[in-house]
């Protein structure tokens, strides 16, 4: 397989694409692999476990022999909030650098865990820049460490996590990524960025099915983890320990979904690995967009800010359309799209990961043409509104 040309293929017959951050389309190759049953203390298993965690580790590039890989039972938040509860300390404090849904769940998590914390809170969609990490940094001596959210899924906006890194490292405190929806896809390489810890899941760009996560952690913040959490099962130190020490997880694993990942695995791989499986996202993207732009949608970001994980579009303003309805004549189509989670203006958005090339998007825009077609909408422009909100942004 040629990394400039991979072979996608169509879901099995009925299936719609899930144009979604994750579950999302996979391979028939993934769900096979699902098909045979193993004995979680078996060795054969403890050898799938090792291969994967190795596998993880190495999309760090250089550098990667500093930091292990620690897989997590449950979703993406359930890894979330292991790697906050195991990272700062009970008398540490944090700083949340918001701009959607993601990071007020990181705050969140954080009250829930009784860990002392401030949010910079951005709204929407507006990135949170180094300069401003830079200047809470410098008023409060008492915050230990920064939680950045790498692509922030609510808007897709990709956050500038190198400014970011910079400004923390400058201060002398630590920073904690959450990479759910870009690690796989966006090159997170300690030798280019400083970073402690940071997390993904096994339904995003790695483009397996839901039912892990995984911490990749410095070895000396790892270790020091120690008595840090309040939970026994989101202990990311406890099972490290264990790992290592028995090459198995401590509680039941989700042992299917951990052979179906280290198919997508190999796959990511023979794609190119994150080089690759970035380009076809990208191509993804560009070709939807200029697509839905040509229908006369608007993208709520700048191109300097859309990442190549999902697109949010504004909602035309003709009073024909309706979202639910778009929904639905988008999904007879073949295309299950996600409602948008803004709070001025009404959007929706088009995931770009998943088992899905740029000739599915051509397919993507036909059909939404063809959609506001049925629905007897005119022009898909968007409110006047909403594009001041956006020149807002811009200013
Ligand atoms: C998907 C995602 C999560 C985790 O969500 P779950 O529903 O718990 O899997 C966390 N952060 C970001 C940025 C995400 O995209």
């Amino acid at each position: 397989m040629s990394h400039s040309e991979p072979v996608i293929a169509r879901p099995e017959q009925g299936e719609p694409y899930l144009l979604t951050p994750g579950p999302l389309t996979t391979s028939a190759a993934v769900k096979r692999a699902m098909l045979r049953d193993w004995g979680s203390w078996d060795d054969d298993f403890r050898a799938m476990t090792r291969d994967m965690r190795h596998r993880l580790l190495a999309l760090l590039g250089e550098g990667a022999e500093a930091f292990d890989c620690v897989p997590m039972q449950g979703s993406g938040s359930f890894a979330v909030e292991a790697m906050l509860a195991s990272f700062i300390p009970r008398d540490g404090k944090a700083l949340v650098l918001a701009n959607g849904a993601y990071g007020q769940r990181s705050a969140q998590t954080l009250e829930y865990l009784g860990r002392d914390h401030l949010v910079l809170d951005k709204g929407d969609y507006l990135p949170p820049r180094g300069v401003e990490v830079a200047e809470i940094l410098a008023r409060d001596p008492s915050i230990t460490h920064v939680v950045a959210i790498h692509c922030e899924t609510s808007s897709g906006i990709l956050n500038p996590v190198e400014e970011i890194s910079e400004a923390v490292y400058a201060a002398g405190r630590k920073l904690l990524i959450d990479s759910m929806s870009a690690f796989g896809a966006i090159e997170l390489k300690p030798s280019e960025i400083r970073y402690e810890a940071m997390v993904s899941s096994a339904n995003k760009c790695i483009e397996g099915v839901p039912g892990f996560g995984f911490v990749i952690a410095r070895k000396e913040e790892l270790e020091a983890a120690k008595g840090n959490s309040h939970s026994l099962s989101l202990d990311v130190h406890a099972q490290w320990a264990h790992m290592e020490k028995t090459g198995q997880w401590r509680f039941t694993p989700p042992t299917h979904v951990v052979a179906a990942f280290l198919e997508a695995l190999r796959a990511h791989e023979a794609e190119g690995g994150v080089a690759g499986r970035g380009g076809r996202y990208s191509r993804n993207r560009d070709v939807m967009v200029a697509g839905m732009r040509e229908l006369g949608f608007e993208t709520l970001l700048q191109n300097r800010w859309l990442s190549p994980i999902i697109v949010t579009f504004f909602c035309p303003a003709d009073e024909t359309f309706v979202f639910s309805r778009f929904y639905d004549l988008m999904k007879d189509r073949g295309f299950i799209i996600y409602p948008g989670k803004l709070t001025v203006v009404d959007s929706f958005r088009v995931g770009c990961i998943g088992q899905m090339d740029e000739h599915v998007m051509r397919q993507v825009v036909a059909a939404a043409k063809d959609s506001l077609a049925e629905m007897g909408v005119a022009s898909a422009a968007p409110p006047v509104r909403a594009l001041e909100e956006r020149a807002r942004l811009a200013a």
